[in-house]
């Protein structure tokens, strides 16, 4: 899969320098046109399995705005591979661009009722899948096993590792724990959760890196909960875009990089302390 390495910007504000802090944005977004951000690094190895397996065919789930049916149908239309979505939800007659793009990568799309949706991960509902489909590379929801975690930590690993803080955005926490895994453990990893509540989150993120104790998960930064925002978020990243040139989106980087600004304000990062941020991406073209 292509790749393209990514620009290192630094992001000056009067807030930063008032607390001594330095800001750092990796504009990891720009890796790759659509398997962008931390999709790229979550598929690598999950894409290197598709390839090995006699069925050249990876079927994942997702919601119908999912950033990583979106990701995984590009990747494997770049490979030759095989893809199935399965959907969230009932199929509406008018694909939405997520889906619309989806589908146009070659991605076979399977729609699932709200309901049995809930039982995804069940062996049962695996089964009926595997009867429909015969065999394939079953890839998670939000694209995160063991495979994503090991690709992240390999991006983390090829970061400059000198920074004292290294944040991302958190969905299902695959990305997360790649980056504590791949970063040094004498620097500390924040993850920004997107979602309200994410219960079970940080056993499920211990579990991928089980010895590593220099991180934290900040979840004051959902701005409603997953997918949900407010008009405050929409407007500080219409500023920041206008400020620094980058753009952002409501559902993780946005909630991210207004969480920084906000810890800075409230002075969470002893003056001096220096800050990498990861852009994961999903524009989707858009912005
Ligand atoms: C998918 C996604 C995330 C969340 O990644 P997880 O590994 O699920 O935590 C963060 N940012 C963007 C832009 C994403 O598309």
């Amino acid at each position: 899969m292509a790749y393209q390495s990514t620009p290192l910007v630094e992001i000056h504000d009067p807030a930063f320098a008032e607390a001594g802090i330095r800001v750092m944005l990796k504009r990891e977004d720009l890796n790759h046109p659509y398997v962008s951000g931390n999709k790229w690094w979550k598929l690598k190895y999950n894409l290197e399995k598709v390839f090995q397996h006699p069925s050249k065919t990876l079927l994942t789930f997702g919601g119908a705005y999912s950033n990583h049916l979106y990701a995984a149908a590009a990747a494997c239309h770049e490979l030759g591979f095989r893809s199935i979505g399965v959907v969230r939800g009932e199929e509406h007659p008018l694909l939405n661009d997520t889906l619309q793009f989806a589908k146009d990568r070659g991605m076979q799309l399977h729609y699932v009722s709200r309901e049995s949706y809930r039982h995804k991960t069940e062996a049962d509902f695996i089964e009926t899948l595997e009867k429909e489909f015969s065999s394939f590379v079953l890839v998670p929801e939000g694209g995160s096993n063991e495979e994503a975690v090991q690709g992240a930590s390999e991006f983390a690993a090829s970061l400059d590792p000198s920074f004292d803080y290294l944040c991302c955005p958190v969905g299902t926490g695959g990305t997360l724990a790649g980056l504590i895994r791949g970063y040094p453990p004498t620097k500390t990893v924040l993850g920004f959760s997107a979602l309200k509540g994410a219960y079970g989150m940080a056993e499920e993120i211990q579990r991928w890196c089980p010895s590593k104790t220099n991180w934290q998960l900040i979840t004051d930064y959902h701005f409603g909960g997953y997918a949900k925002f407010t008009p405050d978020l929409l407007q500080f990243i219409v500023q920041f875009k206008e400020d620094h040139g980058v753009p952002l989106e409501p559902i993780y980087t946005g909630k991210m990089m207004s969480g920084i600004f906000d810890l800075i304000k409230q002075g969470f990062f002893k003056r001096g302390s220096t800050l990498l941020a990861i852009h994961t991406g999903g524009l989707q073209g858009k912005y």
